[in-house]
């Protein structure tokens, strides 16, 4: 793992998150260790190595914590998406705590926070995110195969070490928004719908894969797309999924699911 002296931890939102409505990003790392395949971060400027290497590197803020503490008053208020080109939970930040300092910055200042994540550490932040007035932590929960999370995602936490954790966070009183962003193949898609729906989570979006030339999510990569040939999953397996889901909950697709909190959906 490499580290750096960043010049800044809150940045001008852009694309599809400046367009969901929030006013800064926030990336405690540079890369992720999860190394998802279809990751669109891999393809941005900020990752200034091959695409190929995605996944096998991170560069760590070292200063991220301090820049917060310095520079969380000029987003006190404001609209917060945490992280737009890393997963803030990746295993090294079990001992950096980067992103629970980032926290601990915030907190005085209750930006509206949105945490991204797939990583399961997030439930030891639990205390303070709880005290976020509004805040939802966003978990990547994209198929019911374990052997598709495998094979897309073969870096990243089990699948239902996640439902673990979106229950825990619920039960907590932290809303949960659900992302099945990008949709890979499902094994079971009603199963899944009905899962889904069941869990009530504060948001649900899914998103088809699509070539998306750098944008918004799921700009499916080289390797993805190998492992997407060897399927049956298509975009009509895709419409049929999404349609099916919307009959059970209210469900986003692609970018129009990715706002900030507007008020304080916890329970009282
Ligand atoms: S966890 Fe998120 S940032 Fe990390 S590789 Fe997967 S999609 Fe990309």
């Amino acid at each position: 793992m490499d580290v750096i002296e960043s010049r800044s931890i809150f940045s001008p939102a852009t694309g599809f998150i400046r367009r969901g409505g929030f006013d800064w990003t926030c990336n405690p790392y540079v890369g992720c260790t999860f190394g998802c395949t279809y990751c669109y971060a891999a393809f941005l400027p900020q990752n200034r190595r091959p695409v190929e290497e995605w996944g096998r590197w991170l560069t760590a803020k070292t200063n991220a914590v301090e820049l917060a503490r310095r520079k969380a008053k000029k987003v006190a208020g404001a609209a917060v998406y945490m992280s737009s080109v890393t997963d803030p939970y990746q295993p090294a930040e079990r001992s950096l705590f980067l992103t629970r300092g980032i926290l601990e910055a915030l907190l005085p200042h209750q930006p509206r926070l949105v945490i991204q994540t797939r990583g399961p550490l997030v439930v030891r932040d639990i205390d303070l995110l709880r005290e976020f007035r509004h805040v939802r932590v966003n978990l990547s929960v994209p198929t019911d195969s374990e052997d598709v999370r495998r094979a897309f995602e073969p870096k990243a936490p089990p699948l239902e070490r996640r439902w673990v954790v979106a229950e825990e966070l619920k039960a907590a009183g932290v809303p949960v928004g659900l992302c099945v962003t990008p949709t890979l193949p499902l094994a079971d898609p009603d199963a899944f719908a009905a899962r889904l729906a069941a869990f009530a989570p504060a948001v649900l979006v899914c998103q088809d894969f699509h070539a998306a030339g750098g944008g918004f999510g799921a700009d499916t990569g080289g390797a993805a797309r190998v492992l997407l040939a060897r399927t049956e999953w298509s975009p009509e397996r895709y419409r049929a999924f999404a349609d099916v889901l919307r009959t059970r909950y209210p469900t986003f697709e692609g970018e129009a699911g990715f706002f900030p909190p507007a008020e304080m959906t916890r329970p009282a």
